[in-house]
């Protein structure tokens, strides 16, 4: 494929430039992170707002959706220039990038006319609530229960690790509603109105300081039917598209720390001497510039797939497992460079406002989210090389009949 832009890329491409540069600031040494929390959010949906007045969001979207009615080539456009700034899109990624092409494919029109716009201006901000307790990566085994009252459904259970549901208007979940079939043909998929009684939130603060996701208790809360996402007891494939679109979406924000690194050799000095002469960090630099560059070969090649029709394949996977690995590897090397500073978490006092620092209490959970690192090797083994499928004990059992602990 020819990744040069056509005219009619290259104009839009000068497009998103005048747009970041009049609206967005520049990612620069001193200014590697935002502020966090609730100002944050707020600054977010400003952010997000203007970029749907510019025409900007959702850009692959149908514009009677909201969207842009524009390519993915579009959409990478998008990326590779806004990567230079500091914008809120990530902020976002949960409600617009999952949850949003669920609600398109499985929604009625009505539906989608009236949350879609709302979603893509960040008018209505969504969370996607699938883990729970006991099921993350075998999420299809969760317990939070709903159950049908005519044309309403009862729902009650907990789900965790839910993230921005302290801001979200809406979410997606996953329920179980009938536990007497396999735990796959069990599932159905709802949206359901946050805001609303029984509905309780509880952030979690983290040992970074930020409260980035949320425990999310169901006492009796209430959905329409007409809030269900396809069939019932389809919900598994609901949940796939989610979890496919997850990965696509993940993947065009994924930090791998690779771009702050290659900055910060360019500047730092250890004992009166630029670190870019050490021959450990030389080679450091050298091995993750290599699964850098390999990332992006990659990533190319998705985004061939995807511009000729197809889906994100096993790349995202491979996106996210080393991307996600590099993230954390790069921001321990770093730490051990500043010495003791490497401890101090001040944005004032710390080298780069204490980007690495921070990015080392938070890594950890970025080789989680959206699926772990043995997950994404399952991914790769069973899809890529066809190796045989992980032994599954409960395969056919009534979701019932499976032994669990207590609890
Ligand atoms: C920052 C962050 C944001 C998140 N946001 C959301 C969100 O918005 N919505 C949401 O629903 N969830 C969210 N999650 C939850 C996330 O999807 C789960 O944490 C993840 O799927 C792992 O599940 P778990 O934590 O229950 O770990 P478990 O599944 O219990 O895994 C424990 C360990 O066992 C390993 N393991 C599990 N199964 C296998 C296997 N078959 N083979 C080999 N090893 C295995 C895992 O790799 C892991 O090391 C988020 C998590 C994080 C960290």
């Amino acid at each position: 494929m020819d990744f040069n832009d056509t005219a009619e890329l290259a104009e839009f491409r000068h497009r998103v430039a005048d747009f970041l540069d009049a609206n967005a600031q520049r990612r620069t040494d001193n200014q590697l992170r935002g502020m966090e929390g609730e100002q944050a959010f707020l600054e977010g949906k400003e952010w997000y707002a203007r970029k749907a007045e510019a025409g900007l969001a959702c850009l692959t979207w149908p514009k009677e959706y909201g969207g842009a009615g524009l390519t993915p080539l579009h959409e990478v456009i998008w990326a590779q220039e806004a990567e230079n700034y500091l914008t809120r899109d990530a902020q976002f990624v949960i409600g617009i990038g999952n949850c949003g092409p669920a609600i398109m494919h499985f929604a009625t029109e009505e539906t989608k006319r009236e949350l879609l716009p709302r979603m893509a201006s960040a008018e209505d901000v969504w969370c996607q609530l699938f883990s729970e307790p006991c099921a993350g990566s075998d999420v299809a085994g969760l317990r939070t229960r709903a159950e049908r009252r005519g044309d309403e459904w009862l729902v009650n259970g907990q789900k965790i690790w839910t993230s921005g549901a302290q801001y979200s208007d809406y979410g997606v979940v996953l329920t179980r509603t009938d536990p007497t079939v396999s735990k796959y043909r069990g599932l159905t998929l709802f949206m359901i109105d946050m805001r609303q009684q029984g509905v309780e939130v509880r952030p979690i603060k983290q040992m970074d300081g930020g409260q980035h996701f949320a425990e999310v208790f169901f006492n009796d809360a209430v959905i329409p039917d007409s809030y269900r996402l396809g069939d019932v007891g389809g919900g598994w494939t609901g949940a796939l598209t989610v979890l496919m679109s997850e990965r696509l979406a993940i993947s065009g924000v994924q930090p791998t720390g690779f771009p702050q690194f290659l900055d910060l050799v360019k500047s730092l000095e250890l004992n009166g001497r630029p670190i870019a002469e050490d021959p450990l960090v030389r080679e450091r630099l050298a091995t993750w510039y290599s699964r850098y560059a390999g990332l992006q070969a990659a990533n190319k090649r998705m985004i061939t797939a995807v511009a000729k029709g197809g889906i994100a394949g096993a790349e995202a996977s491979l996106g996210k497992l080393v991307g996600a690995v590099m993230n954390q590897e790069i921001a321990n090397f770093a730490c051990q460079l500043f010495g003791q500073a490497g401890i101090i978490q001040d944005q004032e006092l710390s080298p780069e406002q204490a980007h690495f620092q921070k990015t080392v209490l938070f890594s950890p959970g970025v080789r989680l989210a959206g699926g772990t690192d043995e997950v994404m090797r399952n991914i790769l083994a069973e899809q890529v090389l066809g190796l045989p499928q992980e032994p599954r004990a409960d395969k056919g059992m009534a979701f019932q009949d499976i032994p669990t602990g207590p609890g």
